[in-house]
């Protein structure tokens, strides 16, 4: 399988093929195609699998860019993988223009609000911060239609779960959800159950 072959935009390719990468990886070959079917799916596996450009490239091609409104929201267990999240989308969207910001604690929250009130496609961010834009109405939710997870496990093990299912209550319904995580611990699980729809499950 290669990059080719997945049905992506031309322009979301050109973004990937000018970051350096040439072929998938396995968790890509297996995670692209049916994220970017707008299934649910939960992903088990490890950071340095690639898993990053995987949801990257799903939410990527199912952006609207003529709509001025975020339209998915990417949560992390720390600042510093969302800012590294928001460069690898900013990097693989590069050709389709599309606005990413990141939400993280220890910011300015007035910068964050006026960034977010302006309109981006993608917000990525630790679930304090995105959970209080959300509340001051700063992030719209209407036009929320992903929503990924990454390091799920990780986010539970820090105390995230309350904040997690807070920011589920203000999406919309049906909104298609990707849980990333190396191990499955019952919190995870209970995750899954609550807020996913026949998952596609991925193991790498
Ligand atoms: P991740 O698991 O997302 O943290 O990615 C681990 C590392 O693999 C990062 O440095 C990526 O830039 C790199 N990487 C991801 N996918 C590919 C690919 N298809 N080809 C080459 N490098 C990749």
């Amino acid at each position: 399988e290669t990059f080719d072959s997945m049905g992506l935009h031309e322009n979301l390719l050109r973004g990937i093929y000018a970051y350096g990468f040439e072929k998938p990886s396995a968790i890509q070959q297996r995670g692209i195609v049916p994220f970017c079917r707008g299934l649910d799916v939960i992903q088990q596996a490890q950071s340095g699998t690639g898993k990053t450009a995987t949801f990257c490239s799903g939410i990527l091609q199912q952006l609207d860019g003529h709509l001025n409104e975020c339209q998915a929201l990417v949560l992390a267990p720390t600042r510093e993988l969302a800012q590294q999240i928001e460069k690898v989308m900013r990097a693989l969207g590069d050709y389709l223009q599309t606005k990413v910001h990141a939400c993280v604690g220890g910011t300015d929250v007035r910068q964050d609000q006026r960034i977010c009130q302006s309109g981006v496609h993608v917000v990525v961010g630790t679930p304090g911060r995105v959970y209080d834009m959300l509340r001051r109405r700063a992030l719209r939710s209407e036009h929320i239609r992903m929503f990924v997870l990454d390091e799920a496990d990780e986010m539970l093990s820090r105390g995230f779960k309350d904040q997690i299912y807070d920011i589920f209550q203000l999406l919309p319904a049906k909104v298609q959800v990707g849980l990333f995580s190396a191990t499955m611990p019952p919190e995870a699980l209970e995750i899954t159950r609550k807020f996913m729809s026949k998952p596609v499950r991925i193991l790498v």
